[in-house]
């Protein structure tokens, strides 16, 4: 019997995701010896852990907050167009050379699910300006937006992204919020929330009805809790919402594609995901 492969998540935190369930249960269904985990480790613990990827058998990672930038230094093989353009990446392949190959699976999950949604916003707000925003801001000038503002708690986040993405979609404006008033949601057509606001149970809302109207689409990233305060909000207004549920099935799958070679049991793992989701 040949070894079992590992597969995971590395982040901090990683104890919300429901992507071992997703994984899981399309090992089960195609007969993988392989397990999908969770490696919940701390900045100071990332060399140590990249280090030791073949002795501890890890074929391939996906990587999430707030670690998608920066572990671009550890892939010493191809990096997609994608994770080139974006500067984030989701997925690492570890090949049979050792070498970490590196692709960004969120734009494409992203842009299938608005697709599906029929959504084809031109003026857009995003909340975070980190690695999730980035793929989110790749995915909507792809699809002709005309108008991207960003706001970052950090304003410096914000800035970096505008001048990553301005010169390479010349028909697409680029704007930095200095603060989340600035966004102004009351001319877009799509607000998103891409920061990491409204995982915690406690975290606030971070913004207030006076901010909505009745024409935009609320897009929370976030998947767990299935209805943040935001949602919440927009909801209780009547406005379109969804969580990032959708957004993350899409992306799982050319992840579980190239880690095994065969095609993805989608079925199987939409079904295993929204069990997860009620259990939660
Ligand atoms: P990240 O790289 O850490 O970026 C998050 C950004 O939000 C950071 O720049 C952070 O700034 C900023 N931020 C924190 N608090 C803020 C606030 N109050 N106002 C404005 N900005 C704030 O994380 P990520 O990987 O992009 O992930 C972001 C979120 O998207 C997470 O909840 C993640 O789970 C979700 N996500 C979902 C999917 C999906 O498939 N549904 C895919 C990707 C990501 P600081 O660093 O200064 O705190």
């Amino acid at each position: 019997m040949t070894s079992q492969k590992i597969y995971g998540l590395i982040g901090y935190p990683v104890k919300h995701s429901l992507s071992p369930a997703m994984h899981n249960a399309a090992f089960r269904a195609l007969r993988i010896n392989s397990e999908y985990k969770l490696f919940e480790k701390k900045p100071e613990e990332l060399d140590e852990f990249f280090a030791s990827l073949s002795k501890q058998n890890i074929y391939g990672l996906n990587v999430t907050i707030p670690y998608k930038e920066i572990v671009i230094k550890y892939l010493n093989g191809y990096k997609s167009y994608g994770v080139r353009i974006i500067g984030a990446v989701n997925t690492i392949v570890v090949g049979k050379d050792c070498r970490l190959r590196g692709f960004n699976t969120d734009y494409l999950g992203f842009s299938r699910h608005i697709s599906e949604l029929k959504l084809k916003p031109k003026r857009v707000a995003i909340i975070g300006a980190g690695g999730a925003a980035k793929a989110v801001c790749y995915a909507l000038a792809k699809k002709d937006a005309e108008e991207i503002f960003i706001y970052d708690i950090d304003k410096n986040k914000s800035i970096g992204l505008v001048e990553r993405f301005k010169g390479l979609f010349p028909k697409c404006k680029f704007l930095a919020a200095d603060s989340i008033q600035n966004l102004e949601t009351k001319n877009k057509d799509i607000l998103i929330n891409a920061s990491p606001v409204g995982m915690k149970k406690d975290d606030p809302c971070l913004i207030d009805s006076s901010m909505l109207h009745s024409d935009i689409f609320i897009y929370d990233l976030i998947y767990n809790p299935v209805e943040t305060k935001l949602l919440e909000l927009a909801k209780n207004l009547g406005v379109r919402t969804s969580n990032g549920l959708k957004m993350l099935f899409y992306q799982a799958i050319i992840p579980f594609e190239k880690w095994t070679h065969k095609n993805a049991p989608q079925e199987v793992m939409w079904q295993a995901l929204n069990e997860a989701v009620n259990k939660l």
